[in-house]
């Protein structure tokens, strides 16, 4: 296989969401497997609608996520490149003006389907001679451009669904260039992929329809046979069904962060879901690579739950090394000797990362500890071994209260960890005890 280089071409004109990630990482997971590379693209011509912000955005989720792009380019830089091309396409005949209005457009549209014919554009401009269209032109009408398919059946092997074709026949002459002279997506798309050296567009299944026009396009740009492969994945939909949209903000990946969800499980919902491997957490997105195939994805939709997240990121930081949490501790400062085994005592009880916070004060800071027995206290504090402590101290004091004091089960621990810890549950006393010390435990004690 050459080695792929892959781009993700977001348009910024909002916050991505999980779908979009799923899109992202698909290409990010398919080009490092490949030793390759991924190129992050703003398909920003629609200059109203695209924002700096949204774009600068977009940056900071993917790093988030964990993915740094190896190069970062944007559509609005590159008007010549498509002026060249679309001047190519014109010396081909490619490329032809057209005059008509939307409502002409519409008009002819309906005539075709009431007499039961396709709604396809009929060339009428193709038919129009050089004094018709300065006329035109005298009147203030402008042109817009059509593509100029050569009607036949476009096949590709796709990444994903396989065997596909289209028959182009069945297409429209597709607008490349608007009236006002800006760009739709389709040329702008085809020229950064050839500029760029793009072998894989890996993409949503709602591109299926664009990619017999695209493959024209390769071929009159670029030359016979030199289209890059496709592979078009099946879109996450929510559990109710719904698709997301950009444009609601749900689901975004922003708001995700902003929750406390662990972004490595919402790098495995999005992968994983709808594919061959079960939603897994993972420790790495090297991890994630190796569960991930994209010729394993299945062609239903591919729904999925976001009540699931919670649950999946409790289970992803269960899994992360003290390695990999190292400096996102230290962030909170949380560091020394300590961080180390308290990390491992808490990370089985965290809902989200955050709460470490509320932990690491209970393990070296102070908190309202609660009296449940007071006697029974009491004699705890006459109990407590001398130190050195470690895991086995807990077992050993708590055993000697079970003795001297005929408690056990419930009675005899949970007033110990209210006392010590101010909280109902937590991470293992064992494991806890020795972080919090004799002298907090005595002062927490009455
Ligand atoms: N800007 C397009 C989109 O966001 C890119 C499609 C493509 O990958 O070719 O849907």
């Amino acid at each position: 296989m050459r080695t792929p280089v892959v781009r993700f071409a977001p348009s910024p004109t909002g916050r991505i969401h999980i779908g979009n990630a799923r899109t992202a990482l698909f290409n990010y997971l398919f080009a490092r497997r490949g030793h390759g590379r991924f190129i992050l693209r703003f398909d920003d011509t629609d200059a109203e609608r695209s924002r700096e912000e949204y774009a600068a955005a977009i940056e900071v989720d993917l790093a988030w996520l964990g993915i740094q792009p190896d190069l970062v380019t944007r559509q609005s830089q590159r008007f010549p490149a498509y002026a060249a091309a679309a001047d190519k396409l014109r010396a081909l005949g490619r490329l032809y003006p057209c005059f008509e209005t939307a409502e002409e457009l519409d008009r002819r549209r309906k005539r075709q389907i009431g007499r039961g014919l396709p709604p396809i554009y009929d060339r009428a401009a193709l038919g129009l001679t050089s004094d018709e269209r300065a006329a035109l032109e005298a009147q203030g009408r402008r042109p817009h451009w059509r593509f100029k398919l050569e009607p036949r059946i476009v096949h590709w092997t796709d990444l994903v669904r396989g065997e596909s074709h289209i028959d182009t026949a069945s297409l429209s002459d597709p607008v490349l260039i608007r009236e006002d002279g800006s760009w739709l997506y389709t040329l702008p798309s085809v020229v950064d992929d050839i500029d760029l050296g793009v072998t894989h567009v890996i993409r949503g299944e709602d591109h299926v329809t664009n990619t017999a026009v695209q493959i024209e396009l390769f071929e009159a740009l670029a030359g016979p046979g030199l289209a890059p492969a496709f592979g078009h994945h099946n879109l996450l939909t929510a559990a109710s069904g719904e698709g997301l949209s950009k444009r609601s903000g749900a689901l975004s990946i922003g708001s995700l962060r902003e929750a406390g969800v662990e972004p490595l499980a919402v790098a495995a919902l999005a992968v994983l879901t709808g594919t061959s491997a079960s939603v897994q957490p993972v420790r790495s997105l090297s991890e994630l690579m190796s569960l991930f195939d994209i010729a394993h994805t299945s062609r239903q939709s591919a729904r999925f739950d976001e009540h699931d997240l919670t649950a999946l990121s409790a289970r992803t930081l269960l899994g992360l090394d003290y390695e990999s949490a190292r400096d996102r501790l230290e962030a909170h400062d949380i560091l020394g000797h300590k961080a180390e085994p308290f990390w491992l005592a808490v990370r089985g009880n965290l809902t989200q990362f955050l709460d470490v916070v509320g932990w690491w004060r209970v393990v070296e800071g102070d908190i309202t500890p609660v009296h449940e027995d007071a006697a029974f206290l009491a004699e705890a504090r006459a109990a407590l071994p001398e130190e050195p402590w470690d895991h086995a101290t807990f077992g050993a004091w708590t055993a000697r209260l079970k003795q001297e004091t005929g408690r056990k089960g419930k009675a005899l621990f949970h007033p110990l960890r209210l006392a010590l810890t101010g909280r109902e549950n937590g991470p293992e006393m064992a494991a806890l005890l020795p972080l919090i010390g004799r002298l907090r435990t005595l002062a927490r004690l009455p």
